[in-house]
């Protein structure tokens, strides 16, 4: 073995937990490879997820916008037409900059990175398999674990990758489907779903539960659900799909709700009920290293060490929300305790947002988390109609809703629908970082006319002293 073959720290996977924790780890010294199966850097979040799936709910949007909206503006726009294939690559162009800068980052940060498929070949030892090369062997003073996640597949409806798809395959279809089935009413389900229903598609969630975003304040979920349907998604809840068959050009389902079964037919079934930890190929069972045997996570400590010394894991690969920004900062904190620093992650002011129109954001407790707890609170909500920034857009729809601790005033949770709510949650997330009552926000002067005031009205609105609320 040679000298250039060992490390101080070996990263195996380059998305936003494994490329942010190789740019910190180069920061505080450690010498450090980061190895990628793909040709492309970035991980599900720049190539296959959070980017190319932004990039298209981006000009979707402006679509939908010019088709719908601009004319109560006083803008005409004559015949409108739509280039697929010209949004498809302005998508791939956003990506391939995104990957290409987090190559320079990487290589600026003098870090190595070495293209190939990782194996763990002993606690401090990984082997890299290439194409066309021979397999290499590195030898890490600590490895770093940052393989990510992969879509579930449900049996009876196995990814075709031409009628039953994955997220994947739904970012590139090279025809707006005329009717497009979307198993799971999640984050995936929701935002492509409104990508293709603004491009034209009819598009149908079938959803196994009650409702559709489960995860959020029941308040929120609602609004959520009344608003995409006057948009024009369909919804089939307490929905199961007992079968998908895929034909020539056509994939047939039957569903079964309430006892009865029933048939629909679509262009194309998207299925996206979840993700799984990927660490197939991995070798993690012959170092011994311990995982969820229902979920498949790797079981960590509060440093992030896996049941292997000087092993850790982060991102999707461990418990906790599937978000690029809880990935990264637990990159940062994993390595910061690598390096003998003290690094940690704040669980409970994680914001998540679904990037549907109007965009929901929330961070900490939902009204329903405080009320099984039986903790004493209070509400305050202010709607987005009564500021006058979201009148002169035109975007009247939703909320802001503030929980606070009944007798101490401390913000416990906030959910926002509407307008920005995506950019509005980073002022919420602080707050609950430093332990803030809906007074310090009622305090706090908020630009004006800006969406932000919705929140400050909301905080207000906590002790009832709402100045807009009638
Ligand atoms: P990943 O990003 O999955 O990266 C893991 C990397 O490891 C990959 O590049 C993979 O090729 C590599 N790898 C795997 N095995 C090996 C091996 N054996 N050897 C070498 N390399 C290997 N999250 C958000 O916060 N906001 C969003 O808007 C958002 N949108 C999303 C949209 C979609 C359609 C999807 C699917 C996901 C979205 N997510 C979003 C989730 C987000 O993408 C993930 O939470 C995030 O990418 C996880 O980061 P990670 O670093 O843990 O893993
Ligand atoms: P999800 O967990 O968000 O939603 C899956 C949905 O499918 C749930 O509502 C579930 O009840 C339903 N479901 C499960 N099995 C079903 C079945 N057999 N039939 C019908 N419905 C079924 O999962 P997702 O939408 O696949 O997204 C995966 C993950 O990726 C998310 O959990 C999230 O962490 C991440 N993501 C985040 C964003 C974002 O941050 N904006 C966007 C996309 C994806």
């Amino acid at each position: 073995m040679t000298a250039t073959d060992r490390y101080d720290l070996v990263i195996i996977g380059s998305g936003p937990g494994g490329y942010v924790a190789a740019v910190r780890a180069a920061q505080l010294g450690l010498k450090t490879a980061c190895i990628e199966k793909s040709p492309r850097l970035g991980g599900v979040c720049l190539n296959v997820g959070c980017i190319p799936s932004k990039a298209l709910l981006d000009s979707s949007e402006y679509y939908h916008l010019a088709r719908d909206h601009f004319a109560e503006h006083g803008i005409k726009t004559g015949r409108l037409s739509l280039d697929l294939a010209a949004l498809l690559s302005r998508k791939d162009q956003v990506v391939s900059d995104l990957t290409d800068s987090v190559r320079n980052l990487l290589k600026g940060n003098r870090v190595e990175i070495i293209h190939g498929k990782a194996r763990l070949t002993g606690n401090q030892q990984v082997e890299v398999a290439a194409e066309k090369q021979n397999k290499r062997i590195l030898q890490g003073n600590s490895i770093l674990l940052a393989t990510g996640s992969e879509p579930v597949e449900v049996p009876g409806m196995r990814f075709d990758g031409e009628r039953i798809v994955s997220s994947t395959e739904a970012l590139a279809f090279d025809t707006v489907p005329k009717q497009l089935g979307i198993v799971g009413g999640g984050y995936i389900g929701l935002e492509l779903g409104s990508v293709w229903m603004r491009l034209g598609a009819r598009v149908t969630v079938i959803e196994m539960l009650p409702k559709i975003a489960t995860t959020l304040d029941g308040q929120v979920g609602r609004a959520l659900d009344r608003i995409l349907k006057k948009q024009g998604l369909e919804f089939q809840l307490n929905t199961r799909v007992i079968s998908a068959k895929p034909t020539a050009k056509k994939v047939k389902v039957t569903l079964q709700k309430d006892g009865q079964q029933t048939g629909m037919t679509f262009d194309r079934l998207l299925v996206a009920v979840g993700r799984k930890p990927l660490t197939q190929g991995l070798g993690i069972q012959d170092v011994g290293i311990e995982t969820d045997p229902k979920t498949g996570h790797i079981i960590v400590s509060p440093d992030y060490e896996t049941s292997v010394k000087g092993i850790y894991a982060i991102g999707d690969l461990t418990y906790g929300p599937m978000l690029a920004h809880k990935a990264s900062a637990e990159g940062i904190a994993a390595v910061e305790g690598i390096a003998g620093l003290a690094g940690e992650v704040n669980y409970d002011a994680i914001p998540s947002v679904i990037y549907t129109w109007p965009e929901v954001a929330s961070v900490g407790l939902t009204e329903e988390a405080v009320k099984e707890k039986g903790v004493p609170y209070c509400v305050g909500s202010y709607p987005f109609s009564g500021t006058g920034r979201a009148r002169c857009m035109g975007e009247k729809e939703g909320f802001v809703k503030l929980i606070t601790h009944g007798k101490t005033d401390r913000i416990m949770g906030v959910h926002i629908i509407g307008p920005r709510a995506a950019d509005m949650i980073a002022e919420c997330v602080l707050a609950l970082e430093f332990g803030a009552s809906s007074e310090d926000i009622a305090r706090t002067v908020h630009g004006h006319p800006t969406f932000a005031e919705a929140l400050q009205e909301a905080a207000m609105a906590v002790r009832k002293c709402s100045i807009y609320a009638s």
